[in-house]
């Protein structure tokens, strides 16, 4: 593992850290957020396709069915279905979830609800190779 892995993977943890949910233990951060095994699953309303703009653009935004404290992890990570920075997206983040066959969006090892492939957050990680 490289040193800037160990950066990164650091930085997340001081993040979580500062959220107050290191002492969640990763397990149960990850089982808590489709990381235990479970692939989060997209359907049609959580993908709402926009015909308008050219059938490719899509959003990852629709938190019904997550509870108030998974909704306000989106929001204290600062989610977006569009990244601020060109280089870091979602689809190459550490802790992304690929969209299963046929949906839109994918999820998060930390975020619960869809995530878009070009989203962000400020739990965003280089990826491990
Ligand atoms: Fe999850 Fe944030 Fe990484 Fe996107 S950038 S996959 S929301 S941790």
């Amino acid at each position: 593992m490289s040193d800037s892995s160990h950066a990164s993977r650091r930085a997340f943890l001081q993040r979580l850290s500062a959220l107050g949910l290191a002492g969640l233990g990763g397990s149960t951060l990850l089982a808590g957020c489709g990381g235990g095994g479970e692939q989060p699953t997209t359907t049609d309303d959580q993908a709402t396709a926009d015909t308008e703009a050219g059938g490719d653009d899509f959003t990852c935004t629709d938190t019904s069915g997550l509870t108030e404290a998974e909704v306000q992890m989106r929001e204290t990570l600062a989610y977006v279905d569009e990244t601020p920075f060109p280089d870091k997206r979602c689809d190459n983040c550490q802790l992304y979830l690929p969209p299963e066959a046929g949906a839109q969006c994918g999820g998060c090892q930390v975020l619960k609800g869809p995530v878009h492939p070009q989203g962000y957050c400020n739990s965003w990680a280089a990826q491990v190779s």
